[in-house]
């Protein structure tokens, strides 16, 4: 597994946006999600479920056939994930829908992911607080696509956030802090 650790610019460390905090582990600077919310307004986090030391994000998702609980990690360009449910990963990669787990509020919008072969036309929205800020995940099963959008920063800015990326961390059996020592 490759671990890429990009640079954090120096513009989004000095005005962090509402929902996002700044991590430092082994000596490395990581960004981590503490608060993303549904169009209309609940916490998607969960305390109950942690992953690396962190409230992990809890959605629930429709796999094919298959729903349940799914909880994400908060670290910025982490891959990983629990599943609370078993749904079936062989074949194609299938494309998700997310939605609060409670209410059943659809957290999924029309974006075209901008990962090179990738294709999907669908993406699950989680809104930082404050609604101006928000990140989108493409809902293709294994793809890394993701984008923080950022409404009062550069667009450069919102660029070089959604690069950060640790690929191949597919589970919490690939551990990529064990990259890190
Ligand atoms: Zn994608």
């Amino acid at each position: 597994m490759k671990l890429i650790h990009n640079q954090i610019p120096v513009e989004f460390l000095s005005e962090l946006p509402e929902g996002v905090k700044l991590v430092k582990r082994k000596g490395r600077e990581f960004l981590v999600i503490e608060d993303v919310v549904s169009r209309s307004g609940r916490s998607l986090m969960s305390d109950d479920v942690r992953i690396h030391g962190e409230p992990s994000i809890m959605m629930q998702v429709t796999i094919r056939d298959a729903v349940g609980p799914i909880f994400l990690d908060a670290y910025w360009g982490s891959h990983a994930k629990l599943y609370g449910f078993l749904p079936t990963l062989s074949g194609a990669d299938p494309v998700i829908d997310a939605a609060v787990p409670e209410s059943r509020e659809s957290l999924m919008v029309d974006s075209v992911c901008e990962v090179e072969g990738c294709g999907c036309t669908r993406a699950v929205e989680l809104l930082l607080p404050g609604g101006e800020n928000k990140i989108l995940v493409c809902a293709r099963m294994g793809c890394p696509g993701h984008r923080m959008v950022l409404s009062r920063m550069p667009k450069m800015v919102s660029d070089t956030i959604s690069g950060i990326n640790f690929f191949g961390a597919g589970s919490l059996d690939e551990d990529w802090f064990s990259e890190l020592s």
